[in-house]
């Protein structure tokens, strides 16, 4: 497995052949590299390399054919596939540097050459990454310790190539934040993994703790993480660039994640096996985290600021419970009905608390907030709420061009008067099941002021994959760092 996947600073290494699957001899689909190459030609006038998306064929030691499928219907979201296909077919012979003929394939302009680099970069890291750090006496596979590097003639590519490489970094550090279990993964934990990323990055980093946390009246963040020995925070990581353009002079994006280091459900206690997969409920924080790793990484020329909403949601005799009425940053009061429904109680904190004090353009919040985004949806898109045209019209372009792919769910009044208490001011959660997702967003719409364009991804579905998924395999997915990243990028 590699550890490390750079660019290369010649050609050198394995030749990367990739064709179209109507690629046939005489074809000027054939890239110049393989057009007099016996082998090449043979292995595909003989029928044995029929070049469907992914599929590879050493030719030699010098060639390898790598297949893209048809012509129809090529795109970033297939080449991402190939690249995770390939890198871990070239895993399997232990390469070390390849060169890729682009010549005849990649796109007829500079932007498309540099896009199908980036995706084809991108799959190459997220296909071989795995998660180590706990790999024990036994077990047998080897440890990460290869090099990869990567060649293109085009220069274009290359640049994609370079892209495409800090963005899967950034996927990967969500992933290994999301991977890393609860009894390592904790609130401190995720402040101090922050404060690295920050430190990496050359970001300031803060943490707001619990009695700070208490002190600012935050009675979500701190109900939900009392019951813990490892009490809750919130971490904001800042990324403020040498030069700022002059259109960015004023724009200054805040990404809010829900960072539930494990999520028990509290009192309102989650039925047997609904537990396992809990320690995944940080993957929105996670993303934040990648993302903001990648931003910085890239120098992007705007303001961002990453906000965690921090706590680990634990059973203990100093736990919140149902019948609990808090009250929150912004003042407003809440009757906890599900103490499992803590997600939204967290970021509303943060949420209201950005609003306050960050004079934000706009705040993209991500959570794992319900599971009843994928009942509505599946595991095919996330779902997301939006306040504001332009900021909802960015969110759906950046979900095109990234494949990370999202579907809009109403937010209107009805669905707040639907939170209303008898109580308090309103319920965490209602007790008819009704429109789970939209009573997430509806919640949390009590926290953020109208004013401020704010979108919510709810990705419960989206942060871990089973085995079918192509690019990450199983696991955790790193999903939202680059649809995040694509936001800003589009933005500065
Ligand atoms: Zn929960």
């Amino acid at each position: 497995m590699y550890k490390n996947i750079s660019l290369s600073s010649k050609a050198q290494g394995l030749i990367l052949v990739p064709i179209h699957s109507e690629t046939t001899g005489k074809s000027p689909l054939w890239p110049k590299s393989a057009r007099a190459h016996d082998g090449c030609q043979n292995a595909v006038r003989a029928g044995t390399f029929m070049a469907e998306a992914g599929a590879t064929c050493t030719v030699g030691t010098t060639h390898m054919l790598v297949g893209l499928g048809p012509v129809e219907g090529f795109s970033t979201d297939r080449m991402r596939t190939v690249g995770a296909k390939v890198g871990r077919a070239l895993d399997k012979i232990s390469s070390s540097s390849i060169a890729i003929d682009n010549s005849a394939s990649w796109g007829s302009d500079a932007a498309a050459k540099r896009a199908m680099g980036g995706a084809f970069a991108e799959g190459i890291s997220l296909g071989t990454w795995r998660f180590d750090a706990l790999d024990g006496t036994a077990t047998k596979r080897e440890a990460r310790k290869a090099q990869l590097t990567l060649w293109a003639d085009d220069a274009a590519v290359r640049d994609g190539f370079a892209h495409g490489l800090i963005i899967a970094d950034g996927v990967n550090t969500a992933r290994r934040i999301g991977a890393t279990p609860p009894n390592i993964a904790n609130p401190a934990w995720i402040a101090a993994e922050s404060k690295k990323i920050a430190r990496d990055g050359k970001m300031k980093v803060r943490v707001i703790d619990y009695a700070q946390a208490r002190k600012l009246g935050m009675g979500g963040l701190t109900s939900v993480g009392q019951g813990s020995a490892i009490k809750p925070c919130i971490v904001v990581i800042e990324w403020t660039p040498r030069k700022i353009s002059a259109r960015n002079k004023s724009d200054h994006l805040v990404l809010v994640g829900k960072t539930v280091t494990y999520d028990t459900g509290g009192y309102s206690l989650k039925v047997n096996n609904g537990m396992k997969g809990m320690k995944y409920d940080k993957c929105g924080g996670a993303a934040v985290m990648g993302a903001m790793q990648t931003i910085a990484a890239l120098k992007v020329p705007m303001r961002v600021t990453g906000i965690l909403a921090v706590a680990e949601n634990m059973v203990s005799n100093d736990s919140y419970r149902p019948d609990d009425i808090i009250k929150l940053h912004n003042g407003i009061t809440v009757e906890v009905t599900n103490t499992d429904a803590e997600g939204r109680l967290v970021l509303a904190d943060a949420l209201s608390w950005a609003c306050d004090t960050m004079k934000p353009s706009a705040i993209v919040d991500i959570a794992t907030l319900t599971g009843g985004v994928g009942v509505a949806l599946g595991h095919f898109c996330a779902g997301y709420f939006c306040n504001q045209p332009n900021l909802a019209k960015q969110v759906e372009d950046s979900a095109t061009s990234t494949g990370e792919l999202v579907w809009r769910l109403p937010l209107w009044p009805a669905h707040q008067e639907f939170m209303r208490s008898q109580h308090a001011d309103i319920l965490n959660s209602n007790p008819l099941r009704a429109a789970h997702p939209i009573q997430g967003a509806a919640f949390l719409s009590y926290f953020v002021k109208p004013e401020i364009p704010w979108a919510h991804l709810d990705i419960a579905a989206m942060a871990t994959a089973e085995s079918a998924n192509e690019v990450t395999g199983g696991g955790p997915t790193g999903w939202g760092v680059r649809l995040l990243v694509d936001m800003v990028e589009q933005r500065s």
